[in-house]
């Protein structure tokens, strides 16, 4: 079976290379181009399974170049990857914000990235499990129906908003979120979460869990996970 079709893009032609080099390896179809412009056309011409981003391209930026594709019925559907240099903490928000579904820190090891890579596309095939199905991940299981949470078969007691907090990261191992998306994510009819008030809930929420606490984790200047 032929495997997915990669578009890279990326102005550093030796980086292009090396990416282009470990994706044929891996028997991905491989389209790398140098600027945001020409990713926008080929992306509209030969639609790609997954685009990896280079964020600081000369002409249009990679995060207009994100915003694009995320705005084109024919191209909405591709997972985006970004790269990014250390410091970039701001623009990894915006383009999670903007749908980008992962980033990898530039200098980064090709393994690194294919593993990334195969991580995005294995979750973009599995759906999230729906609204009423248990959770079960580690040694911690959540019953969304029963609203309970048990670590190691111990039940843990949680508010309404911790609880909330917790099934919307569980739901998505692996994905990063930032504080505005969890925000969006867990926020009901009748009561609203900001911001800063996710990483208070998240110092209470770890304390709960106890052991199943770490689970939780801190991307630096970006947001939360859930461990994978
Ligand atoms: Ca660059």
């Amino acid at each position: 079976m032929p495997k997915e079709h990669i578009l890279v893009v990326e102005d550093e032609e030796d980086i292009l290379e090396l990416l282009r080099y470990n994706l044929n390896k891996e028997g991905y179809r491989v389209t790398g181009v140098l600027s945001g412009e020409e990713a926008l056309r080929t992306a509209r011409s030969q639609p790609p399974d997954l685009v990896i981003l280079d964020l600081m391209l000369p002409g249009i930026d990679g995060l207009t170049v994100c915003r694009e594709l995320k705005q084109d019925a024919k191209t909405r559907e591709a997972p985006i990857i970004m790269l990014t240099a250390k410091g970039e903490e701001a623009d990894v928000v915006a383009g999670l914000e903007l749908g980008a579904d992962d980033y990898v820190t530039k200098p980064f090891s090709p393994r690194v990235l294919l593993a990334r890579l195969r991580a995005v596309l294995r979750r973009r095939v599995a759906a999230p499990p729906p609204e009423t199905d248990a959770i079960v991940l580690h040694d911690l299981a959540i019953h969304p129906g029963r609203h309970e949470v048990l670590v190691r078969g111990e039940h843990v007691e949680l508010t309404s908003t911790e609880f909330r907090l917790l099934t919307f990261l569980a739901r998505r191992p692996g994905w990063v979120f930032t504080r505005a998306q969890i925000v969006q994510g867990v926020q009901g009819e009748d009561y609203s979460v900001s911001e800063r008030a996710v990483d208070v809930q998240i110092v209470g929420l770890r304390k709960k869990l106890g052991p199943a606490g770490p689970y939780i984790e801190t991307v630096r200047g970006v947001g939360y996970r859930f461990k994978e």
